[in-house]
């Protein structure tokens, strides 16, 4: 009888999506984590005051309510609901919707915009529309001019990735939408929600199948190969190789919490504009997923960007350029030459991606793995 088993390394959405598949499938799934909850990046856990806090930072749900991951998801959650909304926080004190929309001009302009029509006018009077842009700076002062690139990207952005916009590539600006009507969502998408009990409940259920093994606290090892018939590595890939053709730059956060009893904020993420260390602030009790909390001592989380120098081991944001795509590309390479072994996730995809994609990336993995062990 040929060996169903397998291993997983990593129990982040792309480690679990991929278990989960092939336990239905008859596979026999150990899968293990270096640290000492499931959920990776994603988890979530209730704090002493009731608050459901994200660990690594605030998690928004949303994608195309057609697709795959979505399907697959409701089968282990039910849904609350939530369109996230985001805003900027300005030099006099004032907040103001972000993504940049008609009510956000008026607040920075101190104008009155009548409708879509007169604010598309106006915001084509501040952009730099002779620019071809080549970079995340010129894309912003094509798309916003350079007040609204000053105020609201410039600083944040070298913030966030540690180096002036001009040196990004054009993708990392490309993903903030240019709006001219009243729309102040953070997102687009057709679906956008969390799940009811958060996401750790989310990955229990999807844990919970009789052909899966999970084990905690468990690093993975190379001699663990020989014992399956694959291994699915959630990984940074250049670690498995020994960083033989050097390391693959990331961005990582530091999270601070402080408590304090202040109202309100105006939503329940508010970006900071300043060139302060922080980049933004979350008040986890304002998330529609929360319960009632038991005192008016609320928590809130700050993020402050660092090099992964500053706090290794926490991979967060690859950073994308010439030079870290090549080196990407040699590991690949290598990493292609052993039939058995595929590797997965943010890290081991050197990639960025939000949790819908990666369910529909991870769910496509399973299914071409699937495949190719009917084709043997
Ligand atoms: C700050 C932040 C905010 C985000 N916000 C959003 C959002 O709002 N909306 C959205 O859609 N997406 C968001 N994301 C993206 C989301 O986190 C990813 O889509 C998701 O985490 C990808 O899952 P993954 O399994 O690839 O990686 P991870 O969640 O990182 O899981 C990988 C797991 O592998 C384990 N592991 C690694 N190496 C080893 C080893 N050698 N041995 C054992 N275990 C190992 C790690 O401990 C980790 O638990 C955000 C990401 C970050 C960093």
């Amino acid at each position: 009888m040929k060996n169903r088993k397998v291993l997983i390394v990593g129990a982040g959405f792309a480690g679990t999506t991929i278990a989960r598949v092939l336990a239905e499938n008859g596979f026999e799934v150990d899968i293990i984590d270096k640290r000492n909850h499931i959920g990776g990046n994603a988890f979530d856990f209730i704090n002493t005051n009731n608050e459901r806090i994200h660990k690594y930072g605030p998690h928004l749900l949303h994608g195309d309510k057609h697709s795959k991951a979505i399907t697959f998801l409701s089968r282990f959650t039910k849904w609350t609901n939530y369109e996230h909304k985001v805003r900027a926080l300005l030099k006099d004190g004032r907040t103001t919707p972000l993504p940049i929309n008609r009510k956000t001009l008026e607040d920075v302009f101190q104008i009155k915009l009548k409708n879509e029509f007169e604010t598309k006018k106006f915001l084509d009077q501040l952009r730099v529309k002779e620019l071809n842009p080549k970079n995340t700076d010129e894309l912003f002062l094509f798309n916003f001019g350079e007040k609204l690139t000053n105020i609201f990207f410039r600083p944040y952005t070298e913030k966030m990735w540690g180096v002036d916009p001009k040196e990004l590539e054009i993708g990392i600006g490309s993903r903030i939408p240019v709006r001219t009507n009243d729309d102040d969502r953070y997102f687009n998408d057709s679906f956008q929600a969390l799940p009811d009990k958060g996401y750790t409940s989310l990955f229990k259920n999807m844990l919970s199948h009789q052909k899966i093994n999970l084990e905690l606290n468990k690093e993975f090892e190379k001699e663990m190969e020989s014992n399956y018939l694959h291994v699915f590595l959630c990984t940074p890939i250049d670690s498995y190789f020994n960083f033989c053709f050097g390391t693959l730059p990331y961005r990582s956060l530091i999270f601070e919490e402080k408590k304090d009893s202040l109202r309100k904020l105006s939503a329940p993420v508010i970006n900071f504009t300043d060139k302060f260390k922080y980049t933004r602030k979350t008040q986890w009790s304002l998330l529609p997923n929360c319960p009632e909390v038991k005192s008016n001592t609320f928590t809130f989380t700050y993020e402050i960007p660092v090099d992964i120098k500053k706090n290794p081991g926490e991979y967060y944001y690859p950073i994308h350029n010439f030079q870290s795509k090549k080196i990407y590309q040699k590991y690949l390479n290598l990493a292609k030459q052993n039939k058995k072994i595929t590797f997965c996730g943010r890290t081991g995809l050197f990639r960025y991606i939000d949790m819908v994609p990666c369910i529909n990336i991870h769910l496509g993995i399973a299914k071409k793995f699937l495949n190719k062990f009917k084709a043997e």
